[in-house]
């Protein structure tokens, strides 16, 4: 395991221990990685006291200085990126390939707002009036709370650190508690790279406490969240009474859609990719299929097919392509949306049921004769199962496609150019997958609309959510 194992909090570039602590499961295997401290209210003030003091001389560095700071740090991840891979798949139990990609897909924050550090211009307006001039600048927010979930325990923190440290701001974080030793292991590497004691806060621990002394502190500015959408809401209402800025990654319900006209093999691959991957437990993942009815039993005999193929088991233990399930709760929630969609007249064509190898191991599954009153429609079920409905023409598909609440990532495949446009154009997503199934990367902006947030992270966008405007009238020329 990779030496950085830490189990404390870091707060002002020291580490920290305390009396009460908490266990960190192998999801694989069940077994305690190690014992954290369990943070609360106390060490949540003492981290936000010291994202407060070192503010000011972050924000006085020249861009170019803060840059080298968080080249360096995304340098040291991909030095450490197979160290790193190890003890993220220890804790999440993602396969290790799946592991690297991360660290690598988390780093590449780091470089490029390192870039974007350099690009926060400001403006300059005619006045209509001669006698002063108008200049627009961009100032960073201040602290920022960050809060993340445990799908990607290096990813989700990077992509929302990078660019708050690129603006200037500092930050505190709380990780996952399931995932927090990558979220120590990014501390580690913050202070190798010369982020300075009081940047980067680390507390984990009481979710419910540090939450609230987060969202109710006056010192905080700004949260950004990335989980689920009901503490999404909860956080925004704790958030309203000091009015901070907000960005929240939550839920979706993505669906994918197969027109007859579509490179059927590709879209396979686009599924298998989109849905199968982190065990199905990605805000990305594909929720429901939507299969036109001419290429209905062609496209599901051949998801059947590659989803049979997946080898299922521990990351840390040979070849896998799928780990297990977080937790107990995570299985039980796959367990009753097969339960119920079966109920309902689903049929399985592969797995359908729990794991030989025990845990919280579920088979890869597909599901035929989905229809919306099951469960598996309505809620992102978050877990290896493929729910695959059948539709008719174009319009049913959209209508069907955006009746949810959530709009954070559409999919759909078609070799129609105007069918491409027109379609892309009328999905309710932030995001939208046209012939592919991967759409994550740094360059681009990575959001959703309706109920699945606010903001944008990455890509150029990405550093305006901890910029403020301001607005300097030059007068008396
Ligand atoms: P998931 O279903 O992905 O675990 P959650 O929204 O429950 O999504 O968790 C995402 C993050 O939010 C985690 O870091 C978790 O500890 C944190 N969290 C959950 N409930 C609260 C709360 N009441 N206050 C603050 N943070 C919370």
């Amino acid at each position: 395991m990779t030496p950085w194992v830490r189990n404390g909090h870091y707060i002002n570039g020291q580490w920290l221990t305390g009396e009460q602590t908490y266990p960190v499961f192998n999801p694989a295997t069940g077994k305690v990685i190690v014992n954290v401290a369990k943070g609360g209210a106390a060490e949540t003030e003492q981290a936000i006291t010291a994202a407060a003091a070192a503010f000011p001389a972050w924000r006085a560095l020249t861009a170019k200085e803060r840059s080298i700071k968080i080249r360096r740090w995304g340098e040291l991840m991909l030095e450490h990126r197979d160290a790193l891979a190890d003890l993220l798949s220890r804790e999440q139990g993602k396969p290790l390939a799946e592991a690297r990609g991360e660290v690598v897909y988390a780093a590449s924050f780091l470089e490029w707002f390192a870039e974007e550090a350099k690009r926060a211009y400001g403006d300059v307006i005619p006045s209509p009036f001669p006698h002063s001039r108008i200049v627009v600048t961009r100032e960073p927010v201040g602290v920022v709370a960050a809060i993340t979930p445990w799908n990607f325990p290096l990813a989700m923190i990077t992509r929302k650190a990078a660019p708050a440290l690129a603006a200037g701001c500092t930050m505190v974080l709380k990780p996952s508690e399931e995932t927090p030793l990558s979220a120590f292991a990014l501390a580690v590497l913050a202070e190798q790279a010369g982020v300075p004691a009081g940047v980067f806060n680390v507390v984990s621990g009481d979710a419910i406490a540090i939450g609230k002394v987060l969202t109710e502190s006056e010192v905080v500015r700004k949260l950004s969240f990335t989980g689920s959408t009901r503490v999404g809401k909860l956080l925004a209402a704790q958030c309203a009474d000091t009015l901070k800025k907000l960005s929240l990654e939550l839920g979706g319900n993505a669906p994918f859609i197969v027109f007859e006209d579509a490179d059927i093999e590709a879209a396979v691959r686009g599924a298998m990719a989109s849905k199968f991957r982190n065990t199905g437990q990605t805000c990305v993942c594909v929720n429901r299929f939507y299969v036109q009815s001419g290429v209905y039993d062609a496209f599901t005999k051949a998801l059947t097919a590659a989803v049979g193929k997946l080898r299922v088991g521990d990351a840390l233990r040979g070849d896998v392509d799928q780990g297990p399930l977080i937790n107990p709760a995570a299985l039980k929630k796959v367990q009753s949306h097969v339960a119920d969609a079966l109920g309902k007249g689903a049929k399985v064509l592969t797995g359908g049921k729990e794991h030989a190898l025990g845990g919280t191991f579920y088979e890869p599954t597909v599901l035929a004769d989905v229809v919306p009153t099951m469960l598996v429609a309505q809620e992102e079920t978050f877990g290896p199962v493929a729910a695959c409905f059948r539709f008719d023409t174009e319009e049913e598909a959209i209508a069907a496609a955006n009746n949810t609440p959530f709009g954070l990532s559409a999919y759909f495949y078609t070799r129609d150019m105007a069918r491409a446009w027109r379609v892309g154009e009328a999905l309710e997503s932030g995001m939208v997958g046209i012939n592919e199934g991967i759409i994550s990367t740094e360059v681009a902006p990575f959001g959703g609309v309706k109920q699945s947030g606010l903001g944008r992270e990455g890509s150029k966008y990405g550093l305006d959510e901890y910029l403020e405007l301001k607005y300097m009238m030059m007068g008396g020329l």
